[in-house]
């Protein structure tokens, strides 16, 4: 079976491999999400050599900003935050951890972009609308806590898609609601807003 092509008017994310994009593309990629910021644990099991599963936490890196799940200093995170991975076309074939909804990994995996995804929206506010991110959902901070208690806020959410988050159009839940929203008194439509590579 020969691969079907995409259409010479296809955007970026499906015509070229993550080795190829520019750096503004690499970043836009990014949903903004915020999951990756979130404290992640790996399980050691006794007796077992290899790497263990990894869980994530509801414990928010330092300089991850709730409300907007943005990194609160993003072009000097590595020398804030030592630990801070910083994603190349070869971390992400190779670790582990990266959310199932994370465009890198979708693009990584020759998967399209679905409908909340800030590129495909034109609306960074999308992914939260969808309930991919973080919002609502960081516990605490990392700074807050010894270490030895993020194990008590292993969460699994961060693994999984919401439901109607897959596919390239919103469901019908979720457009009701977003017209509620608009429809509100006192409430203005919000404008199309362009898209600025975002910032995690
Ligand atoms: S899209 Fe990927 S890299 Fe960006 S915040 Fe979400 S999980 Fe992290
Ligand atoms: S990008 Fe910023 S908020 Fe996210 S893990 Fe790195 S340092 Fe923390």
């Amino acid at each position: 079976m020969t691969e079907k092509k995409p259409a010479a008017d296809a955007p970026f994310w499906r015509t070229k491999s993550l080795d190829q994009m520019s750096d503004a593309e690499w970043e836009s990629l990014c949903d903004g999400c915020g999951r990756c910021c979130l404290v992640k644990l790996e399980e050691e099991i006794e007796g077992e050599d290899g790497p263990g599963p990894i869980h994530y936490t509801s414990v928010g890196c330092r300089l991850l900003l709730e409300d907007t799940c943005r990194c609160a200093d993003y072009p000097n995170r590595q020398s804030r935050v030592p630990d801070c991975v910083r994603l190349t076309p070869q971390t992400v074939r190779t670790i582990r951890w990266l959310p199932p909804t994370c465009g890198y990994r979708l693009v990584a995996e020759r998967r399209d972009l679905p409908w909340w995804h800030p590129l495909v929206s034109g609306n960074p506010e999308t992914v939260h609308e969808a309930g991919v991110s973080a919002r609502g959902r960081v516990a605490v901070n990392e700074d807050d806590i010894p270490d030895d208690q993020s194990v008590d806020f292993i969460v699994t959410w961060p693994t999984r898609w919401p439901r109607g988050a897959k596919g390239p159009v919103p469901p019908p839940q979720i457009l009701r609601d977003r017209r509620a929203r608009e429809a509100a008194p006192g409430v203005d439509k919000p404008p199309r807003r362009s898209y600025s590579p975002p910032r995690k």
